[in-house]
């Protein structure tokens, strides 16, 4: 019940829509859902509308999540700003539920839709492949686990690729 959207007149109403907009902190949204905020809010702006009996949210996510460095594992902030387009229908007597969600059309009744987990959804399939610190993190070694951006070991790495072993040999030799 985090990001309720009233829906009760304008389902009734084709062609109608509504602007909405939710704005949740970390308490808010750490209760109910696994998206983790660095900073900042989970903003959420968009509009509701009725299109021929089908309710389209459309708007825009903006937040900074939570993550940690691939290489590394030190925190990073992933500023997110993901596009949201859902569609609901309640007319589940006119079309089976099978049919409505093989359209991409999620079902809801009464008067409210819970978006929440479609929010939650849309962030995590935006989510980057791969989360680095900086372009450049050395991450750790290997060996003894030495965070190798802050510090430098002793340990040795070797080796580490056969064609550069080969080319060190012959270094060596010269
Ligand atoms: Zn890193
Ligand atoms: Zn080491």
């Amino acid at each position: 019940m985090t990001m309720m959207i009233k829906v009760g007149k304008l389902k009734n109403v084709d062609g109608s829509a509504m602007p909405i907009g939710f704005s949740l902190n970390k308490e808010e949204l750490h209760k109910d859902s696994s998206l983790k905020l660095a900073e900042g809010d989970l903003v959420f702006t968009g509009t509701v509308a009725n299109r021929d009996r089908v309710i389209t949210v459309s708007g825009e996510i903006r937040c900074v999540l939570q993550g940690s460095c691939d290489r590394c594992g030190e925190k990073v902030a992933i500023p997110m700003d993901v596009a949201f387009h859902e569609s609901f229908t309640n007319l589940s007597e006119k079309c089976g539920d099978d049919e409505a969600e093989e359209e991409g059309v999620h079902l809801f009744s009464g008067d409210e839709i819970e978006l929440l987990p479609y929010v939650e959804q849309a962030v995590f399939l935006s989510l980057p492949m791969k989360t680095l610190c900086r372009e450049d993190c050395r991450g750790l070694c290997p060996v003894c686990g030495t965070n190798l951006n802050e510090k430098t070991c002793s340990c040795d790495k070797s080796p580490i690729d056969p064609r550069l072993a080969v080319l060190a040999d012959l270094l060596n030799k010269g």
